[in-house]
């Protein structure tokens, strides 16, 4: 198992697919992009398959989540998906994605075997849209997020990222959205994980602030907290349930101390924390002959020396060199 010094055991493993997007959102990537990973480094689908059949019949994972940069990019998504789902003992197969392409996708990826989606719908306002991802793609979003629910992909969930001045007035409209829907909403609070370092604590909209400005227009009562477990969002019925509301207070109310996730970037790269400075290199090793027990003996090792925390408001903090498109959120 991945068991780290702490006594942690990390059985929630996420696989970036690609660090490219189609959108930029500005607390991720700059308007421009970013220089991409040289594509002879990332892993190619089978090196992704051997890696997530290792960590799920030797070392105890029991959920695989696809995430990028933005995961139905990568061409070979249905196919990665299908061989994932067939494994065993067969974990829950997810995605993170900006739902741009699900509307093709949602049904080639329910037959495939994915379980569910988690979408990021930061507004709900075309013109935001735009100003917050640079792009003009809010349409192509609901249609997914429609997509993913016509599919069976449920349930579907959707993530949140307000940032002061820009949509921050919007968490009432996005959650009755959601409700209207049998959406289940999650904020997130932003992290600093964006490639330019324009993260701030005071420009940071906090999971306080959301749970207020929520509080206005709906009764929240904290959902049974023994449910919440590994799962970073706190959890609150809306008026009474049963429907939910999430919020994931990364940087005000840390959950690191029951993580159970480790990452794999679209490069090989393992590591134990999104704020991790190290990361175990397994493309090198696989390319270099490795076994699988091997490849094996390095993953546990990495995650073996995960830190307490993430220490964001440890005063030596550093901001990892690597921006969230390129972990895989
Ligand atoms: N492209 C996919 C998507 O949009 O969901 C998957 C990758 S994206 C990095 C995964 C999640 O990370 C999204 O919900 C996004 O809003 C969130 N995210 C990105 N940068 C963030 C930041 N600095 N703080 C908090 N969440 C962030």
């Amino acid at each position: 198992m991945l068991r780290d010094s702490f006594g942690r055991v990390a059985t929630d493993l996420r696989v970036s697919l690609t660090d490219r997007c189609n959108l930029r959102c500005s607390y991720c990537m700059p308007p421009e992009g970013l220089e991409w990973l040289p594509k002879p480094g990332l892993l190619t689908a089978d090196e992704i398959v051997r890696l997530v059949t290792l960590a799920v019949e030797r070392l105890g994972v029991t959920e695989v989540r696809y995430t990028g940069g933005e995961p139905l990019l990568r061409r070979e998504l249905v196919d990665i998906v299908a061989r994932t789902s067939s494994l065993r003992p067969a974990p829950q197969v997810s995605l993170t994605t900006n739902g741009i392409g699900l509307v093709r996708l949602a049904a080639p990826l329910a037959e495939a075997g994915l379980s569910r989606v988690n979408v990021s719908l930061d507004t709900l306002d075309r013109e935001t849209f735009e100003k917050l991802a640079h792009r003009d793609r809010l349409p192509d979003v609901l249609d997914g997020l429609a997509a993913a629910d016509a599919a069976g992909l449920r349930p579907v969930k959707v993530n949140s990222v307000l940032m002061r001045g820009i949509n921050d007035h919007e968490a009432t409209a996005l959650l009755r959205h959601c409700l209207e829907r049998g959406y289940e909403l999650r904020f997130i609070e932003q992290m600093p994980l964006d490639a330019q370092h324009g993260w701030s604590r005071e420009n940071m909209i906090t999971a306080e602030e959301i749970l207020a400005a929520l509080r206005e227009d709906f009764d929240l009562t904290e959902a049974d907290p023994g449910e919440r477990g590994s799962a970073p969002a706190e959890l609150f019925l809306v008026d009474g349930g049963p429907a939910r509301v999430g919020v994931i207070g990364s940087v005000t109310r840390p959950f690191c101390g029951s993580c159970d996730r480790v990452r794999l970037t679209a490069d090989g790269q393992v590591r134990n924390c999104l704020f991790a400075t190290d990361e175990s290199d397994l493309r090198s090793a696989m390319r270099a002959g490795a076994s699988d027990e091997e490849l094996a003996e390095r993953w546990l090792a990495a995650v073996r020396i995960k830190k307490a925390g993430h220490g964001i408001d440890d005063p030596s903090f550093l901001q990892p060199s690597r921006p969230m498109s390129a972990i895989g959120g």
